[in-house]
């Protein structure tokens, strides 16, 4: 007899399954786009031990009758594509046929699914490739699938999954991307019973941006806006400046597949030209609409990646629509400065912000006088305190009564979060906030040593940490008062300083404090939003020993109207 046999279906299926599911957050990928491709605009997903041990995704879409529940489980089974060419076509994220096949061959898997004409639904149980049950039941219109025990008949497999936390980090950023892919779409994410993401169905793109991606990158990002008969590319990139030390925040979606790019990064990046500073990376959520016959979408088992059959195209125009948004965000910015030069403020944003700025003030003038160490009593407290603006990307110039006080931002932001950081210490309240993807540092086996002398003081501050190998830390809160866009670079920098002392044999917890606060704060140099002035000069006034940086130097100097006088000899 020969020795070559053919395999079993079930172990085709689990080598299948070793290209296909890596982990729970790719069994997550495949249910969540079987229910976007069945016209779903709820999708609900839960997990239990990072997925490990239960993964439950929800939808209101079209169900399945009872021939295809079944149908939907053998290899190679989609309605999705019925010969090659359909690829051209093709609008749907399935065609492959074999994700619900893999998913059942390593774990053990139960769908409820009806159709919503349908008189009953029907129930289908698998184990480890097997089928165990096919049933009618009651149940509502759409599709319930339970994946359990995941990998538990391939334990090699098992055997890399990484902690919990990063587990839920992963199924975390899947969510987010589908989210940010699908505005028309409402999702919910609990882990371990614990909502984490939600966000409602028919939202607006700014909407979603705002949930997901937060507030500073909202506010920061310029809109892109670029069409031509055959591509259409909307979406937002983060003005010059709003950066980033990993492409973790590049969001890419080419006819809604949500799919990681070198060309289209590289043309993003391109657009910065000057204006990116090195070992930096545009933000960015990028939209690209296409003919579906211009990309292959065939490249990648878990579709992770495309190709284009005309790149050069593809490069030129990205290019173009990111430059666009950078110049016209540019524009606005320069629009504003012939009112702030006209004397005259009235009817400017920036003014209108000032005066309910002044009049928040008013307010809170008795509180303030009672406090010493701050800024001197009457200086913040005026009710005719404007800001005029950011001059140089680092000064903010404010006038009162008093004359005109021009604050360094970064001495004055260092002293906030130290202050900020000295407290939490010595009270122990926490004032944490989680990060929806936990944030790996890889570390030189010396900043290993450094960042493990430091982190029980780090987590007095608010971090909350994981080791998981070697010399890699996973971070997975950080002090509130901290921009969670920021922290890889803060840690870089906070790593290089405190490596840099030469006593790091015994660190300073003061040092510590000092060190994490200079490296969060604001930069000299960095363009602030009124906002952001308005915010950072509120927090000053609440902060005690503001008139200098934790380092001993001016946050403030003050120009009185006094000494104006005497400058141009009118007294
Ligand atoms: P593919 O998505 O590539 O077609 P899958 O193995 O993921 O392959 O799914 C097989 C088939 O099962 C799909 O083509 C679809 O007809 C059906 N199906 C899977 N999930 C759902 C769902 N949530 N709602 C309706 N039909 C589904
Ligand atoms: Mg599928």
């Amino acid at each position: 007899m020969g020795l070559i046999k053919i395999l079993p279906d079930t172990l085709i299926s689990q080598i299948a399954a070793g290209e296909v599911v890596e982990r729970p957050a790719s069994v997550v990928k495949e249910l969540v786009e079987n229910s976007l491709d069945a016209g779903a605009d709820f999708i609900s997903v839960e997990i239990e031990q990072g997925g490990m041990k239960l993964i439950c995704v929800r939808d209101n879409g079209f169900g399945m009758s009872r021939e295809d529940s079944d149908m939907a489980f053998a290899r190679h089974a989609t309605s999705k594509i019925a010969a090659l060419d359909d690829l051209n076509t093709l609008r749907s994220f399935g065609f492959r046929g074999e994700a619900l096949a893999a998913i059942a061959s390593v774990a053990i898997v139960k769908m409820k699914t009806r159709q919503s004409e349908a008189q009953a639904g029907t129930e289908i149980v698998y184990r480890g490739g097997i089928k165990e049950s096919h049933t009618t039941i009651g149940c509502p219109p759409g599709t319930e699938i339970f994946v359990e025990n995941l990998f538990f008949n391939t334990p090699a497999r098992k055997k890399f999954l990484k902690m919990e936390s990063t587990e839920v980090g992963h199924t975390a950023a899947v969510i987010s991307h589908a989210a940010l892919a699908h505005p028309t779409v409402g999702f919910e994410f609990k882990s371990n019973g614990k909502s984490i993401i939600s966000v409602p169905p028919d939202s607006q793109i700014e909407a979603r941006l705002l949930a997901i991606l937060g507030r500073d990158f909202f506010e920061q990002s310029a809109r892109v806006s670029f069409s031509t008969p055959s591509i259409k590319i909307h979406g937002f990139i983060g003005q010059p400046g709003m950066t980033a030390a990993s492409r973790r925040h590049q969001y890419l979606f080419i006819n809604g597949r949500d799919v990681a790019d070198p060309l289209v990064a590289r043309a993003v990046l391109d657009a910065y030209g000057s204006r990116m500073p090195g070992r930096q990376y545009p933000m960015f959520l990028i939209n690209i609409e296409v003919d579906p016959a211009e990309v292959d979408v065939n490249v990648h088992p878990r579709k992770l990646s495309v190709k284009f059959f005309e790149p050069n195209r593809i490069y030129r125009d990205v290019r173009q629509a990111a430059s666009q948004a950078l110049d016209e965000y540019q524009k606005n910015i320069f629009a504003n400065v012939p009112q702030m030069k006209s004397q005259n403020f009235t009817g400017s944003k920036m003014v209108q912000e000032a005066i309910s700025f002044s009049q928040e003030f008013a307010g809170q003038v008795s509180e303030k006088k009672k406090r010493d160490g701050g800024l001197a009593s009457d200086e913040l407290s005026q009710n005719s305190m404007q800001i005029l603006g950011q001059i140089a990307n680092s000064y903010i110039l404010i006038h009162d009564e008093e004359g005109i006080a021009i604050i360094d931002q970064h001495a004055a932001h260092e002293r906030i979060l130290y202050e900020k950081f000295k407290a939490r210490t010595q009270s122990g309240a926490k004032n944490t906030q989680p990060l929806l993807v936990p944030l790996n540092i890889e570390c030189s086996a010396q900043e290993a040593t450094v960042l493990e002398k430091t982190l029980t003081h780090l987590e007095g501050i608010g971090f909350e940490f994981d080791k998981w190998s070697g010399n890699t830390f996973v971070c997975r809160a950080c002090p509130a008062a901290l921009k969670k866009e920021n922290l890889a670079k803060i840690f870089r920098e906070f790593l290089d300083e405190m490596l840099s002392e030469k006593e790091h044999g015994a660190v300073l917890p003061e040092k510590i404090l000092k060190t994490m606060a200079c490296k969060a704060a604001v930069k000299f140099g960095m363009p602030l939003n009124i906002q952001e002035q308005r915010e950072l000069l509120a927090e000053l006034k609440h902060t005690p020993n503001s008139s200098t940086c934790p380092h001993g130097r001016p946050v403030r100097v003050l120009l009185t109207f006094d000494e104006l006088e005497r400058r141009f000899y009118r007294k």
